[in-house]
């Protein structure tokens, strides 16, 4: 009874959302309403340099501020926005907040960019190119710190196009980041004939390093096949210091994960700088 009440109730929808049940009305109705009423936050995830351990990115998740069921997870709003056209309001807003923060933070720290998460509605829109180009005209933020993160699916359904707007949003320098990699249907052969950047090896294959010997194996020829072809690796979910050590021995480039920084909102980034930059300072010590 209780069960089907309080504040996860959205999470059982969250796989294959029942069109007609009252939970996705009521998701509607106060997805509607969020964007005016200004209830969604983004967080801000750091992206380790493996070089330098600083902080080289920032990483935009947005966050529902409900008014009564707290702070809900993009995993269960996202796939709804999208679903119910509310995506683009929603894109524009995390675009334009991730962009102006960014502009701020450089004042204290000028060489840290933001990436920024696309669903497949915003890639194959067709005006993305005009849209992000006129966020950074706004914003003053130029291209080149500014990373989109898409996947392999948004790059497989309509390849011709998608090169096309890869290649004007290259044009801006804007940074090309696959997400999630791995869990996809993907060939790396295919993806040296686009124009990207980084490649973001999925959470679920580091999850379980070192216990899992094929994940260990898949993670490896995934970094190493990865840099042939010219791209940077990031990792993420890098939870343990095994799995640092791991990803280090194969020359990962970049790490994200909850053992440098879970994801925070904008207030608590000096703090993550500071302590990142103090624990710097021991390690060399
Ligand atoms: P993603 O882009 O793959 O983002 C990484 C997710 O992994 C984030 O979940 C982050 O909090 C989580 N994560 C990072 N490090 C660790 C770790 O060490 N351990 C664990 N267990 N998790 C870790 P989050 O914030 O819940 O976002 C989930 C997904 O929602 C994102 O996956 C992305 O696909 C989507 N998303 C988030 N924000 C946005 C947005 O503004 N726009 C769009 N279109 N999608 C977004
Ligand atoms: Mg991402
Ligand atoms: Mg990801
Ligand atoms: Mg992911």
């Amino acid at each position: 009874h209780a069960k089907s009440e309080g504040r996860n109730n959205y999470q059982i929808y969250n796989e294959r959302i029942n069109m007609f049940s009252a939970d996705y009305l009521d998701m509607e109705n106060d997805l509607r309403q969020a964007l005016v009423n200004k209830e969604f936050v983004l967080y801000y995830q750091p992206i380790i340099d493996a070089k330098t351990h600083r902080i080289h990115k920032l990483e935009a998740l947005i966050r529902w501020q409900h008014p009564t069921k707290g702070l809900l997870s993009p995993v269960v709003f996202i796939p709804v926005a999208e679903e119910l056209g509310l995506i683009e309001g929603i894109g524009a807003w995390v675009l334009e907040q991730a962009c102006t923060d960014l502009v701020q933070m450089h004042k204290t720290h000028p060489e840290v960019q933001m990436a920024v998460n696309l669903t497949a509605g915003e890639f194959s829109n067709p005006e993305l190119v005009k849209k992000v180009k006129s966020v950074l005209d706004k914003t003053g933020l130029p291209g080149r710190f500014l990373t989109l993160e898409i996947t392999e699916s948004m790059l497989i359904s309509q390849l011709e196009k998608a090169i096309n707007t890869l290649k004007g949003l290259k044009k801006m320098g804007i940074v090309i980041a696959i997400d999630d990699f791995g869990t996809g249907y993907s060939s790396l052969s295919y993806l040296k004939r686009l124009p990207l950047d980084f490649l973001k090896v999925d959470r679920s294959f580091v999850k379980d390093i070192p216990e899992d010997n094929n994940d260990m194996e898949i993670t490896a020829a995934v970094i190493s096949m990865a840099q042939k072809l010219h791209l940077q690796v990031v990792a993420e979910g890098v939870e343990t210091e095994e799995q640092l050590r791991f990803l280090e021995g194969n020359s990962c480039n970049y790490y994200q994960g909850y053992l440098f920084s879970k994801p925070k909102p904008y207030a608590e980034l000096e703090t993550v700088f500071t302590e990142m930059l103090t624990k710097l300072d021991q390690e060399v010590l």
